[in-house]
């Protein structure tokens, strides 16, 4: 039997619900601002029903065989690429971007499930050489329980099975609270992992408008023991200040301030490529992609001239339109948010090269700015829109200086053909992740996270199922 992938109801404790007062909201197009369904608007209780369904599936669902949960996630991991064509036009209808992007999307998320479905098997412990003679010392590794997860709209999909899969392969149950733009691609992840046998309660899906209300509970309640976030740095920040009252673990992927590091040296056209990529991707609106654009003075003059030319030929449209290369942005307020950040800078001296205006309702002319300085909101602020803005360096000291100027820290890139400065570079930089030579660098089997104001904690590789578990230390006396 096919399965519904648009689902129109969440999902608690293994039933498709609706809300206790019948509310519910619009999901729209962010292109045409269509409506393309409605879920219910859950709130505080509902939320409780669900930690209480998780909590009560933690026990069996931890006690299985990793190789048991391993199973189900495998499932899950085959009935979404079967289902990758119906995911990816739901998430460019729900997010926007262009379908090419949704598609890479989906297989990118999946790559966290078999990642997960891989990992469930080794989870090991620790056995330690022992410092008294009649001890033998232990450390087991055992999942935390409950996890609640809060996710971000510009991955719908990839940024819940970066947190769902590990949570869950490790033995944890999860209450997810999508963003409010995107809750389909949500539930469509959940009507899969149904179909894969997923336990009732393993994941149960709250969507609502009440994002405060429905995260305070998520913050706060006893049975919670992990926040999982991937938002904003102040929400994230609130969130933590919530979760200290009960001492919950945190993880937090929040914004960031990518340097993209051009030097005299680099390969031209491969350093334009990187940036083009790293850059426009989902219309700019990726946490790691490239926010300032530091160009070497002595390359800046064809560096330049040819990313704008590239930048001229960026198709903007409809995300479902054959040939779309930059979609529009989520909302009114990242549109206006834009336009104010390139206004600010042309008003302290910078230069428009192409773009710096709006298309159409909802979407902006992919943008090159030149002779930005650190003052400029462009430099300080994560833009989160198709907006590049380039400084020019001469040396690398002044390089490293301006890339560390700022509160964040999750990726910085940085283009070299010196074996030695990219060793130098890659040290210097606070930043949880370096790009050397590419401006693409998530993948599923290495730890994605970020240092000051980013956030902490990590997603892939082995790193990211520890983080659902808890050390356990055993002292056996008396052998
Ligand atoms: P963005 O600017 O990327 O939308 P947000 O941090 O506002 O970043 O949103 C990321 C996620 O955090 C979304 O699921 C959103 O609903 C949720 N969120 C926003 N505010 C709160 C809050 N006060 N408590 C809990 N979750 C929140």
């Amino acid at each position: 039997m096919p399965i519904n992938i648009q689902q129109d109801k969440a999902y608690i404790n293994g039933k498709w619900t609706t809300a206790a007062d019948g509310r519910r909201f619009r999901v729209n197009d962010p292109y045409t601002d269509e409506p393309i369904g409605d879920v219910p608007d859950l709130g505080p209780a509902e939320t409780q029903d669900a930690i209480v369904a998780a909590h009560a599936a933690f026990a069996p669902w931890s006690k299985k065989l990793a190789v048991e949960r391993a199973d189900v996630l495998w499932r899950w991991h085959q009935l979404v690429l079967e289902h990758t064509r119906e995911l990816s036009e739901l998430i460019t209808r729900e997010c926007g971007k262009p379908l090419a992007e949704s598609i890479a999307e989906v297989r990118y998320g999946n790559s966290f499930i078999r990642w997960s479905a891989e990992e469930a098997r080794r989870l090991h412990g620790e056995v330690i050489p022992s410092d008294q003679a009649d001890r033998r010392l232990l450390v087991l590794r055992q999942p935390l329980g409950v996890v609640a997860a809060i996710t971000p709209w510009n991955f719908p999909f990839s940024m819940i099975t970066r947190k769902v899969a590990p949570a869950i392969a490790a033995g944890c149950t999860v209450a997810l609270k999508p963003s409010e733009e995107t809750p389909l691609s949500a539930l469509a992840l959940a009507a899969l992992a149904h179909e894969a046998g997923l336990p009732a309660g393993v994941l149960n899906v709250l969507t609502t408008t009440n994002a405060k209300g429905v995260g305070e509970v998520l913050t706060t309640h006893p049975l919670v023991r992990k926040v999982t976030f991937t938002g904003s740095t102040s929400v994230g920040k609130q969130l933590m200040a919530q979760a200290a009252g009960t001492v919950k673990k945190v993880s937090l992927e929040l914004g960031g301030n990518a340097p993209f590091i051009v030097f005299d040296d680099a390969d031209l056209e491969a350093s334009v490529e990187g940036a083009m990529a790293s850059k426009f991707r989902n219309a700019g609106q990726t946490c790691v992609c490239a926010n300032r654009i530091l160009v070497q003075r002595g390359i800046s003059d064809r560096f330049v001239p040819m990313l704008a030319e590239r930048i001229r030929t960026l198709q903007i449209g409809h995300g479902l339109e054959p040939g779309t290369q930059v979609g529009p942005l989520i909302s009114d307020k990242a549109l206006a948010n834009v336009e104010r950040v390139v206004a600010d800078a042309v008003a302290q001296g910078a230069q428009v090269l192409s773009g710096g205006t709006r298309a159409g309702k909802r979407a902006f002319h992919p943008t090159l700015l030149t002779g930005v300085t650190p003052g400029m909101a462009c430099f300080r602020e994560e833009v989160f829109g198709p907006v590049a803005p380039v400084t020019v360096f001469d040396t690398e000291e002044e390089a490293i200086t301006l890339a560390n100027d700022t509160r964040y820290g999750l990726a910085a890139y940085v283009y070299t053909r010196d074996l030695a400065r990219s060793w130098r570079m890659a040290e210097a930089l606070e930043y949880g992740m370096v790009g050397l030579n590419t401006g693409l660098i998530s993948t599923a089997v290495a730890p994605f996270g970020g240092v000051k104001e980013s956030g902490m904690g990590r997603e892939g590789s082995h790193h990211a199922l520890e983080e659902f578990t808890e050390m356990k230390y055993l002292a056996m006396a008396g052998l």
